[in-house]
């Protein structure tokens, strides 16, 4: 049930799209296949992946212009961008990570590497994506597995609570707004209310147990999930 990380591919070439979705599909990625910009757009604008593939030459607008209109969108700012070039390209490697791609890779290349990269790529983004288990004190995550214990022994997390610690997890000791956490860990396409965030935090601390107090609640913040949790004092 570890999720998979979404991978948007904006290629003209349905036999190298195709390559690439096969690849990513059994490496545990969903791969999502946009031929140009403007159906690219289409998919954005309905979910967002975790990392686009976006090809340098493509009908209509260019790799590096669309590079360039996502940055600059408050919305896609923040997704990942490894650009497509061709070899021996020089100056469009320079011009692509100049308009905001975090990587390139050179065609024709390997499946391993392009992997690797996009692995790389998610790992600076999202560590909750990678699948690698976390461990915070004696509590340990692993998203591979599926398996959350606390001094060894097995918790029962629900699939949303799951996410949530996950998330928290990946990114403790840091108060993240019910805002953040929808967006984090729900997707921002979804229109769900903040106190839904409220409600998944009550049953995660109930299926935590003992370790529940680890998610703490900072008022008028949000949430943070922290390794030494503050003992509640009688006043
Ligand atoms: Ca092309």
């Amino acid at each position: 049930m570890k999720s998979q990380p979404r991978v948007l591919i904006v290629e003209d070439e349905p036999a190298i799209a195709e390559l690439i979705a096969v690849n990513l599909r059994h490496n545990g990625f969903q791969p999502i296949w946009a031929e140009e910009g403007v159906a690219a757009q289409r998919e954005l604008d309905a979910v967002l992946p975790d990392v686009i593939l976006l090809d340098w030459m493509l009908p209509g607008q260019s790799g590096v212009a669309l590079a360039r209109k996502w940055r600059a969108d408050a919305r896609t700012k923040s997704i990942p961008i490894l650009m497509l070039t061709a070899r021996g390209d020089e100056p469009d490697k320079v011009a692509g990570l100049d308009a905001g791609a975090d990587d390139y890779i050179t065609k024709p290349f390997s499946t391993q590497e392009l992997l690797a990269r996009i692995r790389a790529v998610l790992r600076r983004r999202a560590p909750e994506q990678i699948g690698v288990s976390v461990t915070i004190g004696a509590l340990v995550l692993d998203p591979a597995t599926y398996r959350v214990t606390y001094q060894g022994q097995p918790l029962k997390v629900g699939p949303t609570e799951f996410k949530l610690l996950n998330y928290l997890m990946t990114h403790c000791e840091r108060v993240h707004s019910r805002g953040q956490l929808l967006d984090k860990v729900w997707g921002d396409h979804v229109f769900i209310e903040e106190r839904t965030v409220d409600v998944h935090v009550k049953r995660l601390r109930e299926a935590l147990g003992a370790a529940g107090a680890m998610v703490e609640t900072v008022r008028g913040a949000g949430y943070r999930l922290t390794a030494q949790p503050q003992v509640a004092t009688q006043d």
